[in-house]
């Protein structure tokens, strides 16, 4: 799934490309990704200029003179720029032609989805889960931060994953993210520290900041998800001490963590910092 890092990186490409620009040809080749909730296809595009593209929670939406296309790539979509001409891949959704290039969108698990919306029209879109803070501009503070951790009855885990919370981490950066912090994956709310949560904040903004610079700095053609430098997500050891990592279902997602690092529960560990001795 293209987090955050990844759909930061792939917006700037496609901006330094495609802004601008008008589209001159189009190809649906799986209509099961596309939703066109207009009178029309994706053809409603053709002579259309792609204004600003911009990311709203986890979509990547163009955003056309009265049109959006708005697209959530899910567990496996991507997006690569390509030459007119060049061959089909097998798991081509759809394609927008812009003259020498060609914006396609390849999902081989066909689970993204593409809706063509008039602008602003999100609540055509299900899923669209917004008001999330954005854990890279400055309103995500420690204290807002805090606040909301404050109010959860769920574990941390899923907490982090909640896009109406927080804008934005999924899988793999929650668990660097929870790494980073020293903490369980499946560690309650409610058992953290005020001091666990400033410490969750700061590792959050650190994670995600180096995260952002790392996939810039590589360069990467757009369809490459870079991944590599992550410290424990689908990793063996730990960075840190060495031992081996292992996984914990988490409602339903698989999660990395080292049980040293991590220490499985706070219950009956008694924080001396907390009883006055
Ligand atoms: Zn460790």
């Amino acid at each position: 799934m293209p987090e955050l890092p990844d759909l930061l990186y792939v917006l700037s490409r496609l901006r330094e490309r495609l802004l601008g620009r008008v589209v001159t040809a189009e190809r649906v080749r799986e209509p099961v990704v596309l939703r066109v909730t207009l009178r029309g296809n994706l053809s409603l595009l053709l002579g259309r200029t792609l204004a600003s593209a911009f990311r709203k929670s986890h979509f990547l939406v163009f955003r056309f003179e009265g049109i959006d296309l708005a697209v959530n790539p899910m567990l496996a979509g991507r997006f690569r720029l390509a030459a007119p001409g060049e061959a089909d891949e097998k798991t081509l959704g759809f394609a927008l032609g812009f003259g020498d290039a060609e914006l396609r969108y390849l999902d081989d698990k066909k689970m993204g989805k593409a809706y063509l919306i008039a602008t602003d029209d999100w609540k055509a879109i299900p899923g669209m889960q917004t008001g999330g803070v954005d854990v890279l501009s400055p309103e995500f503070t420690r204290e807002r931060f805090v606040s909301l951790l404050k109010h959860r009855r769920d574990q941390v885990r899923v907490f982090l994953l909640d896009k109406k919370a927080l804008d934005s981490l999924g899988n793999a950066y929650a668990d660097e993210v929870l790494f980073e912090a020293g903490i369980h994956p499946k560690t309650f709310c409610r058992s953290l520290t005020h001091d666990d949560g400033v410490r969750l904040h700061d590792a959050i903004v650190k994670v995600m900041t180096e995260a952002v610079a790392e996939v810039e700095r590589r360069k990467e053609p757009i369809d490459v998800k870079v991944r590599d430098f992550l410290k424990v997500r689908r990793k063996d050891t730990c960075p840190r001490c060495g031992s081996k990592l292992r996984t914990a279902g988490v409602k339903g997602m698989d999660s990395w963590f080292c049980p040293q690092c991590q220490p499985a529960t706070r219950a009956g560990f008694v924080d001396w910092t907390r009883t006055g001795r």
